[in-house]
């Protein structure tokens, strides 16, 4: 099997850069593109990356790229491509996606039809398949995908499965769930750390208090569910499971943690104790029922992370509007604390009554949001010698 591979981690607008830092963190060279982030690496590099990236959505092998202004370009371009060393006799091998922009290739069904005739075409050759006989898909998927963008077609392997947000912690999710890569990636876009206390006030599902208490017990986000690769021939299991093993030796234990999750729905802070306990992170997090309204707290330089309801999603305009108000009032004495709420309201610095330091575009799924970021103020100095001499 091929020891390099060309790989991209694909990323939500906006977070391209995270998963960036992340692969670089991973020890991974990387370029970060819009929506993909490239890299290389072997079969290792393909296990870890799906184990333990937070915010990418997949992890894909790029087969080849080549251009293709028609259909017998397309044709003979897949064709050429070295297929049997990715896909074993009696492989399941849909072209689960075709995508065209700006091309002079646009009907997308027929570049998935053409596609498909070539990867046949291809197999059959090279295992000595009779043509005219169908070959035999019974065995483990392997998911092609096609896009071309200005007449450069690029055919990837989906190595995933099920999108990486799905971590497997969250059955239940309530109305409007953020992703778990999304809340990930505002978690490592803030100056939360550790050892500062994190407060979301409309938790839901808990998702960003999860995310925090595996980011920082070193949970890799991908130890509680499976991939695309496990079923391929050609992945080790053993190294599946020595990666695995590694994680699990990874996870830090010993930490105390101060991060609490509150709701006004009761139901939903049920929900959210039942994800973190599935997450394994139930202990490092207190969820309790409470309003938004009532958030006070004496402590210093903790982070507010928020999803509050918007309009288009969960409740009327006016009630947005008083919310917003009150989160506004409430957070005002909490003036060493920093704020990130993300919104899809446009008004939401009117509404809240404040100028937010930094703005950054996100999209929840299709849905364009903010991310209104406020920095607590540093404790003056003269505060910090006063509580030493203490
Ligand atoms: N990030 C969450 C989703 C938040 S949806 C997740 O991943 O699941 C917004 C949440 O705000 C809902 O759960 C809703 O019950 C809660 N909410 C609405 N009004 C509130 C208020 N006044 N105080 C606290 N929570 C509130």
């Amino acid at each position: 099997m091929k020891k390099q591979f060309e790989l991209i981690a694909t990323a939500a607008a906006g977070l391209e850069a995270v998963v960036g830092r992340e692969l670089r963190d991973l020890g991974y060279d990387c370029q970060v593109e819009n929506g993909r982030v490239r890299f290389k690496g072997d079969v290792r590099a393909i296990i870890e990356t799906n184990l333990w990236l937070r915010a990418a959505d997949r992890i894909k092998i790029v087969v080849g790229s080549f251009p293709a202004r028609t259909f017998e370009e397309l044709f003979q371009g897949v064709f050429a491509l070295d297929w049997d060393r990715y896909l074993p006799l009696g492989a399941r091998f849909p072209i689960s996606k075709a995508k065209c922009v700006k091309s002079k290739l646009h009907n997308e069904p027929s570049v998935q039809a053409i596609s498909k005739k070539a990867v046949v075409k291809k197999l059959q050759k090279h295992y000595a398949r009779p043509e005219g006989v169908p070959l035999i898909e019974n065995g483990a998927e392997f998911k092609i995908e096609v896009s071309i963008l200005k007449d450069q077609a690029t055919i990837l392997i989906d190595t995933t499965g099920s999108s990486l947000f799905k971590r497997g912690y969250r059955t239940e999710k309530g109305g409007a769930p953020i992703k778990e890569n999304m809340a990930a990636a505002i978690l490592k876009l803030s100056n939360w750390y550790p050892d500062k206390p994190l407060v979301d006030p409309t938790c839901g599902s808990g998702t960003f208090c999860i995310e925090a208490a595996m980011i920082a017990r070193q949970i890799a986000p991908g130890l509680r569910r499976t991939f695309s690769f496990e079923e391929w021939n050609w992945i080790d299991n053993r190294l599946i499971q020595e990666v695995r093993t590694e994680a699990s030796k990874k996870i830090n234990r010993d930490l105390v943690l101060d991060i609490m999750g509150t709701d006004i729905d009761a139901r939903m802070v049920e929900i959210a104790k039942e994800n973190a306990q599935k997450a394994g992170v139930a202990s490092d997090i207190t969820f309790k029922q409470m309003r938004v309204q009532d958030l006070r707290s004496e402590k210093i330089n903790g982070v507010i992370i928020s999803n509050p309801p918007y309009g288009e999603r969960l409740s009327d305009d006016a009630g947005v509007t008083k919310l917003y108000a009150e989160m506004g009032e409430v957070f005002e004495p909490l003036k060493t604390w920093s704020k990130f709420i993300l919104t899809s309201d446009e008004n939401f610095e009117k509404k809240f009554g404040r100028q937010a330091d930094k703005k950054r575009k996100l999209y929840n799924g299709t849905l364009k949001v903010d991310l209104y970021q406020f920095f607590g103020e540093r404790v003056r100095r003269q505060a910090t010698s006063e509580k030493g001499n203490i």
